[in-house]
């Protein structure tokens, strides 16, 4: 069975991985000279910078990718966040870093007792998906700090505000935090994680062509056939395309004696797809700014959700002796500039009186976003065409947060064409 995987990407990769590990005769184009799309590394000045991630895998170790990668054999070394969380509470000139527990208690009576009961809920009842979770979380707290500590979260972790992902996906990710636990820092970065997908999939007979970028998928009315690379159509019984709905819809060409068209609930569905927007600082330093290997939430800072020092957990992604910490934002406007802007007055205060180098401010947005489409929004992972599937972050398991969420899509697509073709 010829398997065709459209883009290298973490989604690509991982699908690549689990097929030629079930016996499919797996080939993989990128058009780019590098392999692993947002995550992996590029070296700057000597720091492991990223062309995405922020060197986080949500769940670490315990986590639906780890667990993935294990089960293909691919080894990656995942240090556990600890603790996952502080908080940075700013103090006149100064500031207190508190771990969420403290944060909690230090609540009014009433709202810690909300608290309980929403946790309680998420973890109990669920949620639905006509509102908002920050309106789940505000009908039963009423505290600005612990909504901006939401933010916060949702910022760090998936790159909208806690108004932008429907209560169901917020309360679905809330439960896996119980179930699964924090997050972890794969050593070498996110490029290990690909590095270690390559491995696999050439050993087990998969190719992967880099600069090799596809410019048609062919359909016979609404069965695929081929794809055109290189002006060349190479024939395939099942692709799978990294590149999310709607850059995958583009690239449909329809041959055949029928008038195919795609239904109106697809192009709906389309329609519905939102990316999220962000900007990642790139931060030097000679002396540890965060002492521990989670991430530090700012939900008192203008646009910095949060940060994470990557070398308290491998120090060999910045040069001996140097720090390397990334903060991100999740965007609020399209006036990228003014956001960073924002960002770097930010980092003025959350780091007060500590010497710090910007080495590099990253946005991402358009065809290059943080995700393709905001959590929770996801449309599935098949499409109207038989044999075509789409995987990565455009495709996500509901309650998956970013790359644990893509390997969650990767299993659900992979079940889906085991069934199909067997
Ligand atoms: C600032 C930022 C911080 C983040 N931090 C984290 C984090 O810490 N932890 C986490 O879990 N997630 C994080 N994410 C999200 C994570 O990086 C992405 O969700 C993930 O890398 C997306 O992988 P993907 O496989 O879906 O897509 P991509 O990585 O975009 O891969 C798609 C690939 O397809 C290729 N391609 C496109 N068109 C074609 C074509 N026509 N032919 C051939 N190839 C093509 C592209 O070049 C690319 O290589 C972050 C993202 C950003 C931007």
């Amino acid at each position: 069975m010829r398997v065709c995987v459209i883009g290298a990407g973490l989604g690509g990769m991982l699908t690549a991985a689990k097929l030629c590990k079930t016996g499919y005769d797996v080939e993989v184009f990128e058009q780019l000279p590098f392999i692993g799309g947002r995550f992996t590394n590029i070296e700057y000045k000597g720091y492991q910078l990223t062309t995405g991630a922020l060197h986080m895998i949500p769940h670490g170790e315990n986590g639906p990718l780890s667990t993935l990668l294990s089960d293909v054999g691919a080894n990656v070394d995942i240090i556990p966040s600890n603790p996952a969380t502080t908080i940075r509470i700013p103090d006149g000139d100064s500031f207190e870093d508190v771990q969420f527990g403290e944060f909690v208690s230090r609540l009014s009576f009433w709202n810690r007792l909300m608290y309980r009961l929403l946790i309680l809920e998420a973890r109990l009842l669920g949620a639905g998906n006509n509102y908002s979770f920050k309106y789940w979380i505000s009908r039963r707290l009423h505290d600005e700090t612990a909504l901006n500590f939401a933010d916060a979260f949702c910022g760090w972790a998936l790159s909208v505000t806690s108004e932008q992902i429907t209560a169901k996906e917020g309360v679905a990710i809330i439960k896996n935090i119980y179930n699964r636990g924090g997050s972890g820092i794969p050593v070498g970065g996110c490029k290990a994680v690909i590095n270690a997908l390559s491995e696999v999939i050439k050993q087990s007979g998969g190719k992967i062509y880099t600069n090799h970028k596809v410019e048609k998928i062919i359909s016979e009315n609404d069965v695929i056939k081929s794809i055109r690379v290189k002006n060349k159509n190479l024939a395939y019984d099942v692709i799978i395309s990294n590149l999310g709905h709607i850059e995958t819809q583009k690239l449909i060409h329809t041959t055949g004696s029928g008038t195919y068209t795609v239904s109106q609930e697809y192009k709906n569905k389309l329609a519905s797809i939102v990316p999220s927007a962000g900007i990642k600082i790139n931060i030097a330093s000679d002396t540890p700014l965060i002492d521990h290997t989670g991430v530090l939430l700012t939900p008192y800072a203008k646009r910095i959700n949060g940060l994470n020092q990557v070398t308290n957990a491998d120090p060999t992604l910045a040069p001996q002796g140097k720090h390397l910490i990334m903060a991100h934002i999740a965007v609020r406007s399209s006036d990228l500039e003014r956001e960073a802007r924002l960002g770097l007055e930010d980092l003025k205060t959350i780091l007060h009186g500590v010497n710090y180098e910007v080495l590099m401010v990253q946005t991402y947005h358009s065809k290059w976003p943080v995700n393709r489409c905001i959590s929770g929004r996801d449309i599935g992972n098949t499409t109207p065409y038989k044999h075509l599937y789409v995987v990565g972050d455009g495709a996500k398991g509901c309650g998956g947060i970013e790359v644990d969420g893509i390997a969650l899509g990767v299993e659900n697509t992979v079940k889906e064409i085991m069934q199909t073709t067997t």
